[in-house]
């Protein structure tokens, strides 16, 4: 089979591999898609902590299930699928209260394992949701992204009616947006990049702020009828964006950060407190928000396909890639489709 590897920064090769083994409790799948992420973008960049090289990236994958190992039931040849690309260990605390996203040492199939840019992939069955229906595999590449606002939001406990400022209109950050919106949630972004805000506007419907102009803070009042937000989700990874989050949220609203910043966070301790805010940080997902995400989808209360702005055909994806990563090319979200 042909495999995509990334073998240093900006350096990548085909190379012919044999293919996958297939373990009893493994499924071969036949990739179809796989959808761009920030992640990959940084590991291409060599800024990516954790990563080593040679790898094959791709995390967020949607194929045809090829074989499947004999121990394998729920599911069958020919079955569309989504890679749940976490691999907790199963027996750590974490593990075992059911929040493996958070595993003590968690691994990815597209970073710590070679991931979806090749013809297959094999991985424990436990790994694939199966996507009933004919749905395009391009749109169902894009669902694990979904998962990450939708596993972001669900730490707000939101009630219909509930206020939520994201900050940053990046993927994650509408993907925070669109399933904040699920709950019945009134919705506004800010971001910086005049692009970005237009293309929220405009595809997704969604009022979105420059969180630099010197009315900002007058404006979320307004439009709150003074009270702020419940709800504050951190996109952006940026210190200064996330120091200040606390000053958008209402009284005993909740923060959630999640953007990574590397840097050490101050807040003015004494303003942060008097608002009783509750902190919180999210990292990945679970199969839970996956199903969501699914359901959600299905109900049309969300849709992935909205996200993607670019494909490219997985032998011209080198190339691609190299390109996507310059912000002046426009991606939002880009697939790599393969030939079915
Ligand atoms: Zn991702
Ligand atoms: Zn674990």
């Amino acid at each position: 089979m042909r495999a995509l590897v990334l073998n240093g920064p900006y350096d990548f090769s085909y190379e012919d591999r044999p293919d996958p083994v297939c373990p009893p409790d493994h499924v071969m799948v036949r990739v179809e898609a796989v959808c761009i992420c920030g992640s990959d973008i940084h590991a291409i960049q060599g800024h990516q902590p954790l990563f080593t090289f040679p790898r094959v990236i791709g995390h967020e994958v949607a194929g045809t299930v090829y074989k499947r190992g004999r121990d394998v039931t729920d599911l069958a040849v020919g079955d569309r699928v989504c890679l749940m690309p976490c691999i907790p260990c199963g027996t750590c605390r974490a593990c075992r209260k059911g929040r493996t996203n958070a595993c003590s040492s968690l691994e990815l199939y597209g970073v710590h394992r070679d991931g979806g840019l090749q013809e297959y992939l094999a991985a424990p069955a436990v790994n694939w949701l199966k996507i009933p229906g004919i749905p395009k595999a391009e749109a169902v590449s894009m669902l694990e992204p979904l998962t990450i606002g939708a596993h972001a939001v669900a730490k707000l406990d939101l009630q219909p009616g509930d206020r939520v400022l994201v900050v940053g209109a990046g993927p994650i950050g509408m993907s925070c947006a669109v399933n904040a919106r699920t709950y019945g949630a009134q919705v506004v972004l800010a971001d910086s990049n005049p692009q970005r805000r237009a293309f929220c506007q405009d595809t997704f419907h969604l009022p979105a702020l420059d969180p630099f102009r010197p009315d900002y803070l007058q404006t979320l009042r307004q439009i709150t009828d003074g009270d702020l937000f419940d709800g504050v989700v951190d996109t952006t990874a940026a210190k200064a964006s996330m120091e200040t989050d606390w000053k958008w949220i209402c009284q005993g609203g909740r923060i959630v950060f999640v953007g990574i910043c590397s840097g050490t966070l101050e807040v003015d301790g004494l303003s942060f407190h008097m608002r009783e805010p509750g902190l919180m940080v999210t990292r990945n997902s679970t199969r839970r928000d996956f199903e969501r995400v699914l359901e959600y989808w299905r109900l049309g209360f969300l849709d992935p396909e909205q996200f993607i702005t670019h494909t490219v055909p997985f032998e011209q994806a080198a190339q691609a890639l190299g390109q996507w990563i310059k912000p002046e090319t426009g991606v939002f979200k880009g697939v790599v489709q393969f030939p079915v």
